[in-house]
């Protein structure tokens, strides 16, 4: 059986007293009703509340993730944060190629190859995001960009790390949007991923590897995404920050 992943990717939204008082409220919450759930929970705060954040989930089942990393190990890269930084203080996830950072951030394939070399030296399990964009799939693109993304970045990666990885698939269409996939449309290209992956690494690598969506999921539309046979789960932004729809999509 696939581990069932849910990801809260808060960006640049919360600050120091509303990413502890979420995690604080959250914790409760599921112990006080007593919420019996199959994913695996893991929070994406901002770099200044990676600590705080592991800190108050110690001894819980839930995890936390960064947001991105420098791809140096050390020196002089102003402003940047290291894999070795997030090493020290006890961070184990990192998201990886998500479309903002693509597209503000410029991290274009090559880069996003050096990401993921230093995140695997410091032994960081990395969550890799792939998607295309509108005209993209209006152009009927979408299978060979995904294609390539993975064939430039994650793919350079041998049979033993690659058990490092978790997959996100958000078309950047979706992302924040409110503009959903339709399950059929998510779920062929999972199976497609899922495809890729066997092609690459065999069957039991492709039948392990969580390939979450993201992009638009919601309270009410996660529980028909998350039916599907290869979709393992959610990668969430906006629907993240609101307790009672988070925990909703944890159930679903
Ligand atoms: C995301 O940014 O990874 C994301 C999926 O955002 P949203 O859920 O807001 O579309």
């Amino acid at each position: 059986m696939r581990k069932k992943v849910v990801i809260a990717n808060w960006k640049m939204n919360y600050d120091f007293y509303e990413t502890t008082s979420f995690i604080r409220n959250f914790l409760n919450v599921i112990s006080e009703r007593n919420i019996n759930h199959d994913k695996e929970i893991i929070l994406a705060p901002s770099f200044p509340f990676l600590h705080i954040s592991n800190q108050i989930l110690q001894g819980t089942t839930l995890n936390v993730a960064a947001q991105n990393i420098h791809q140096k190990e050390k020196g002089s890269y102003t402003g940047e944060v290291s894999a070795l930084m997030l090493k020290s203080i006890g961070i184990q996830k990192v998201i990886l190629g998500h479309s903002e950072r693509r597209e503000f951030c410029f991290e274009k394939n090559n880069i996003l190859l050096e990401k993921i070399k230093i995140a695997l030296k410091y032994d960081l399990n990395i969550i890799f995001c792939v998607g295309e964009s509108f005209i993209e799939r209006n152009d009927n693109k979408q299978f060979e960009i995904v294609k390539n993304q993975l064939k430039k970045t994650v793919f350079h990666c041998s049979l033993d790390e690659i058990k490092s990885f978790y997959i996100a698939y958000e078309p950047i269409w979706a992302i924040g949007t409110g503009k959903t996939a339709t399950f059929e449309q998510a779920q062929t290209m999972h199976e497609f991923i899922r495809i890729l992956f066997l092609e690459k690494y065999g069957e039991n690598i492709s039948n392990k590897i969580s390939i979450l969506y993201g992009g638009s999921i919601n309270d009410t539309n996660a529980r028909d995404l998350f039916s599907q046979k290869d979709i393992d789960g959610g990668l969430i932004g906006n629907s993240s920050l609101k307790l009672e729809k988070f925990l909703k999509i944890v159930q679903s």
